[in-house]
């Protein structure tokens, strides 16, 4: 099974808010083995939401909305979904109550605006939400599966947790898993270490092994897909072990490990001790080793030496060496 994710809402693609919930949704769904095909962000205009649902449910067995359900002029999820799918909305009875009760333990009244959230599309169904006024919508358009969250990222959350995933499962236990790991290297370029890794960079090959760079590492990503999590775990040690092998020490470990935790484990496996002397870094060296849990057993301290004063002071560093090559120099 295939997915789609809508995000909804002019501050989405005004660039004012990162849209967070279909990054949470996707990570989510891969738990079932369902593939995210693609992300969309969409402005609050109902034409454009309209041709979003469209798209996706002509693509995608599953498409996941969040944003565009609150109560105001700007809030056109609904009426999109209901132009999508060729019905009107209607009012939902039960959502109404709930509503009424929702300001009158608040002890307000409610607002009129937010009758229109008690709407919904013929043949949809309301999903209860519990943490705020706008109930989710599930919806079909063919053979594809629709469900509307609100934005708000707590609410899309409890709503997706309750009662979206739990479906998804029943949905998904025929379907393939997906398990992923990624490999931090530290030391050769993108194009260097994609060298390296040959045919395993093939995108027809299972597991996919793919690179991204970040923060100086180049991340080799790998993705394994099976019927099952035994056989998709199986297979991704297989393909880790081939990259671990093909790209050797330029390895720094596995999942979210950093340059200085590995520096940190080599010192303490070969019983080494480290000092540093650092100049324009301004301390950042020792830092980034002191930040790892354990780093007193290897780091003895460091000195940080900016100007030639306390560099031919401190470290004593031959006054002419520094006259004859500059301070950023290899022989001082
Ligand atoms: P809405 O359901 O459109 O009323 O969304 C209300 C609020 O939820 C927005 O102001 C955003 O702060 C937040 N929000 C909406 N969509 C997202 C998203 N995709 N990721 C993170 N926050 C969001
Ligand atoms: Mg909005």
């Amino acid at each position: 099974m295939e997915a789609v994710i809508l995000a909804i809402g002019d501050e989405l693609v005004l660039g004012q808010q990162l849209d967070t919930n279909s990054a949470e949704l996707s990570a989510a769904l891969a738990q079932h083995g369902i593939a995210t095909i693609y992300h969309r962000t969409v402005a609050d205009d109902a034409a454009a939401i309209e041709a979003a649902i469209r798209e996706a449910a002509a693509g995608a067995g599953l498409v996941l909305v969040t944003g565009g359900l609150g109560p105001t002029d700007d809030d056109l999820t609904r009426q999109g979904l209901a132009a999508a799918m060729g019905v009107k909305l209607v009012l939902h009875p039960p959502s109404l109550d709930a509503l009424n009760v929702f300001f009158s333990d608040r002890g307000r009244p409610m607002p009129p605006s937010n009758r229109i959230q008690a709407m919904h599309p013929v043949g949809s169904s309301m999903i209860p939400n519990a943490c705020g006024t706008a109930p989710g919508i599930k919806a079909a358009i063919g053979p594809s599966v629709i469900y509307a969250m609100p934005g708000p990222p707590a609410e899309m959350t409890a709503m997706f947790r309750s009662h979206v995933d739990p479906q998804l499962e029943k949905m998904a236990t025929q379907h393939n898993v997906i398990v992923a790991v990624k490999i931090p290297t530290f030391g050769l370029g993108e194009s260097s270490v994609t060298e390296r890794l040959g045919p395993l960079t093939d995108r027809r090959r299972n597991p996919k092994v793919g690179t991204t760079v970040s923060n100086g590492y180049v991340n080799v990503r790998i993705r394994s897909e099976a019927g099952d999590p035994a056989a998709a775990r199986h297979l991704l040690e297989q393909t880790t072990a081939e990259v671990v092998e093909r790209l050797g020490p330029i390895v720094i470990g596995r999942g979210e490990r950093t340059l200085a935790e590995s520096l940190v484990d080599l010192l303490r496996a070969g019983g080494g001790r480290l000092a540093t002397a650092e100049s324009c870094t301004g301390g950042l060296a020792g830092a980034m080793i002191t930040e790892v849990a354990g780093a007193s057993d290897v780091f003895a301290g460091g000195w940080v030496v900016y100007t030639n004063a306390m560099k031919i002071d401190q470290l004593k560093i031959d006054p002419a060496l520094l006259e004859a090559h500059g301070a950023v120099s290899e022989p001082t």
